[in-house]
């Protein structure tokens, strides 16, 4: 025992520290999880050291040295156990950053993916626009969407849909954790199912799932094993929900409102040919993220038809009597 009562650190023939410190532990996960199949194992590593010890994970830089306790060690042994399964980093610790705000996810829920604020910050700016939005997102999950919308927009409303109730709860609490639940009505439901045919609306967002099923199996262990298939897979070429949302959207917008979903880069053709057929689209856009990837269709709805004057024929006792000069 050293003056200060503490036991002297343990060290191993060529003098190095034995002891569990936050630099040897970080150490040791990065390499194994590198072996285990992790694609970012000292972000991984980092981010589930700082849930194990309840920090932000800068603050582990300046305490390299600390050693850990017993019980912060048996909280990590576990997490390191699952991340070695491919269990996503994001369901571990509960929680996923997205447009700078942090959602709640767990294994109910996609993980909200950077791909996809290419279709916010779209939506963000029509939104603005148009002062007191009221917007339609199909297939909410997270609520991530919806709840970065409500953020940056204060005139909007948002109604969602999800077919997952406990997809429908995990939304609901981001929503009131962001303070923006007065303004986005959670239902639960299929596609259209929940709204009422008079309803209109501004604008009508989705990421729906579009991975085509023969192509589930091929994604990486994370994804596959561990995310939602309700909340990925689109059917046989992927575009069964869009495929509906383009036929049946329209009739819940209002003249020139749009429709901003998600997509994989290769189906542009293929959404685009199906909104050809749909009389009340008037145009369709690919919309690309910063490395120019193909993100997002924009769907423009015709305007309101033109108001045409009826005029009554005119009977022939109505008929002005020309009056000789
Ligand atoms: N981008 C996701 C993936 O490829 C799919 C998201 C979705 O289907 N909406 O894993």
């Amino acid at each position: 025992m050293n003056s200060a009562g503490n036991p002297p650190p343990q060290s191993n023939a060529n003098g190095e520290s034995t002891e569990w410190t936050v630099r040897r532990i970080l150490d040791w996960t990065i390499d194994h999880l590198r072996k285990n199949g992790s694609e970012s194992p000292r972000l991984d590593a980092e981010i589930l050291l700082a849930h194990a010890r309840g920090c932000q994970r800068i603050e582990l830089y300046t305490r390299y040295d600390e050693v850990m306790t017993d019980q912060q060690r048996a909280i990590m042994r576990d997490l390191v156990r699952r991340r070695a399964k491919a269990e996503p980093v994001a369901y571990l610790v509960g929680h996923r950053e997205f447009f700078s705000l942090s959602f709640e996810v767990n294994s109910d829920v996609l993980i909200p993916r950077p791909e996809t604020e290419t279709l916010v910050l779209e939506a963000i700016e029509i939104a603005n626009e148009l002062k007191a939005a009221r917007i339609l997102e199909i297939g909410t999950g997270s609520g991530c969407i919806a709840v970065s919308i409500a953020k940056q927009c204060p005139g909007a409303t948002i109604v969602t849909v999800d077919v997952s109730e406990a997809a429908t709860s995990v939304a609901r609490r981001n929503a009131q954790k962001h303070g923006v639940a007065d303004r986005i009505e959670f239902r639960q439901g299929s596609v259209f199912d929940p709204i009422g045919v008079d309803e209109r609306f501004d604008m009508l967002v989705s990421n729906p799932p579009y991975v085509c099923s023969h192509e589930i199996t091929e994604l990486s262990a994370d994804v596959r094993d561990h995310e939602p298939h309700l909340a990925l897979d689109g059917g046989e070429d992927g575009l069964r929900y869009a495929r509906t949302i383009i036929a049946d959207g329209p009739a819940f917008l209002n003249p020139e409102s749009v429709m901003l979903i998600e997509i994989s880069p290769e189906q542009a053709g293929e959404v685009c040919e199906c909104s050809q057929e749909v009389d009340d689209i008037d145009s369709c856009r690919a919309l690309r993220d910063l490395s120019g990837t193909i993100r997002v269709m924009k769907l423009q709805i015709v305007g309101a038809s033109p108001v045409v004057a009826v005029v009554p024929p005119v009977s022939e006792s109505e008929k002005p009597t020309s009056h000789p000069d």
